[in-house]
């Protein structure tokens, strides 16, 4: 068994249930996606457009494709073409631009509301204050349809800093879950990464975005 494989599977074993696992894929080549795949893995992160597209024509086979990275607006259209979920809605403008995308191509895409939980370290996301009016505003459009909130918390490595941002997104998401409209479902809460998902887990995460500690030799 190789490494990438018996990673996945020590993983998925010490995973609840009811936790998603999203390998995170940027800069991997198709040999081990494919691995990883093979090994268990049912969802795909990617962070680029261009990468999503070249590794989609090389995988042949029945797999769940995420944005996990920033979305610029002029790539929103090839993103719909790949994506399932973009888990890093950051505007209202990407909003838009993918509800007419989507209602020319009559599909609807699932989003996750990236909140910036870190406040100084990093910038990306939206500010914690701004979360619920985006979303009241998203609910307005037919074909964009909010599933939960993405974090990536500070680019740290201390423990309490990571969780307190991680238990800021947990108390919005259970915010949302009464105030946000009807239309709105906030089912998923992805947060953690290779050095943050137990503590992420342990802050409410029912979706993780793991890289390195899949596809790195320990
Ligand atoms: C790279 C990346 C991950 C995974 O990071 P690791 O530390 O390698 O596990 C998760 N989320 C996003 C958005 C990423 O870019």
């Amino acid at each position: 068994m190789s490494y990438i494989t018996a990673n996945v599977k020590s993983l998925l074993s010490e995973l609840p249930k009811d936790v998603q696992l999203v390998a995170a894929v940027k800069s991997r080549t198709a040999d081990e996606v494919r691995e990883a795949l093979d090994a268990g893995i049912t969802i795909i992160g990617e962070n680029y457009v261009q990468e999503a597209c070249a590794l989609f024509a090389s995988l042949a086979r029945q797999v769940q494709w995420h944005c996990i990275g920033h979305l610029q607006r002029n790539k929103a259209r090839r993103a719909v073409g790949l994506f399932e979920m973009i888990q890093t809605l950051d505007s209202w403008e990407l909003a838009e631009s993918l509800e007419r995308i989507c209602a020319a191509e009559r599909k609807k895409v699932q989003v996750l509301v990236e909140v910036n939980s870190a406040e100084e370290t990093r910038k990306s996301g939206v500010d914690p204050a701004d979360v619920l009016p985006l979303i009241k505003k998203i609910a307005s459009l037919g074909h964009v349809c909010v599933q939960g909130l993405m974090t990536m918390g500070p680019l740290t490595d201390q423990k309490k800093a990571l969780r307190r941002a991680f238990r800021r997104t947990r108390e919005i998401f259970t915010h949302l879950k009464k105030e946000a409209p009807a239309n709105v479902q906030m089912r998923f809460l992805s947060m953690g990464m290779s050095d943050s998902y137990s503590i992420a887990l342990e802050e409410g995460a029912n979706m993780i975005r793991i890289g390195t500690r899949i596809f790195k030799k320990n």
